[in-house]
């Protein structure tokens, strides 16, 4: 695996080229509140709960050998992340695999604490691997705010429709970068007894830069990696979707607290399409300027 000893290098590279791992982390302020704030755990489907801050989506996926949990939100969501799983009756001990959308600090920032507290094994696209080393730092735009995370060595690197599997559950990921250079989705099936639902978890292609996509000189794939994801994400079969913000999937619009178990209100594959059809619109414009 040439990838593995590459990766050993990259990570000698930047432990010993300024100790990246004594730097002060810098989280950017001024954060829309929604953020940070609470909001009510609950099941989507089968074994997939949500257990995220209001807007910054973490997903944990309960499988009969422990558990997985899909993005930790900014630093200040340790807490709720860990008090909405125990109010959704898991144990956040029994978290065994860590995943990540996007190497971002609005879905990492606590990412690094919980792994030091349960031992957790990271799993992540392998092209984020030089961001989640750096702390943020190496990112093409976030790299601006210096190190905007807690460094974070993750444990393994996934390459694009690789499977994941913990107990009875199989996730695949899917390489969707533009986003970031990992930004990656992921796919898998849920039975809740009655039916089996296909979900995807969509990082959504958002762009995040003003200047010209080639005067991205720390990325410069970007515009082509962005046509790629495109063109894969509108390729997807899928029954349910949920995405990395919930604002993304109108999370609040399509249940209230205190609702009840129902799959079918994350059913609305129209607005998915319709979300890809947008961004990609942003992108052409952009890209004829
Ligand atoms: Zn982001």
């Amino acid at each position: 695996m040439i990838s593995a000893v590459k990766f050993i290098v990259l990570i000698a590279a930047l432990f010993f080229s300024g100790s990246i791992f004594a730097q002060k982390v810098n989280e950017p302020k001024n954060n829309p509140k929604e953020w940070s704030d609470k909001t009510e755990p609950f099941r989507i489907a089968g074994n997939l709960y949500y257990v995220g801050t209001y807007d910054l989506a973490s997903y944990l996926i309960v499988t009969n050998k422990g558990n997985i949990l899909i993005n930790t939100g900014l630093a200040n969501s340790l807490p709720i992340i860990k008090e909405n799983i125990k109010k959704l009756g898991f144990d956040y001990k029994e978290t065994k695999i860590l995943l990540l959308t996007q190497a971002h600090f609005d879905h990492l920032g606590a990412m690094a604490d919980i792994k030091t507290e349960t031992g957790t094994k990271l799993y992540i696209d392998e092209k984020d691997a030089a961001a989640l080393i750096s702390g943020g730092k190496s990112d093409y735009e976030m790299g601006k705010y210096g190190v905007t995370f807690k460094p974070i060595k993750p444990d393994h690197l996934l390459k694009n429709n690789e499977k994941i599997t913990l107990g009875n559950t199989t996730l695949t990921m899917l390489h969707h970068p533009g986003h970031t250079k990992g930004s990656c989705s992921f796919i898998f099936n849920t039975n809740d007894g009655k039916k089996i639902y296909r979900v995807l978890i969509a990082n959504l292609p958002s762009i995040i830069i003003d200047r010209k996509f080639s005067a991205v000189k720390d990325y410069p794939g970007i515009q082509n990696d962005y046509v790629k994801t495109f063109e894969a994400m509108k390729k997807i079969d899928f029954d349910l979707w949920v995405a990395s913000h919930a604002s993304q999937f109108n999370l609040h619009e399509k249940r209230k607290p205190g609702a009840a178990y129902n799959p079918m209100a994350f059913s609305d594959k129209a607005a998915y399409f319709k979300n890809i059809k947008d961004l990609e619109n942003i992108f052409l414009k952009k890209i004829k300027q």
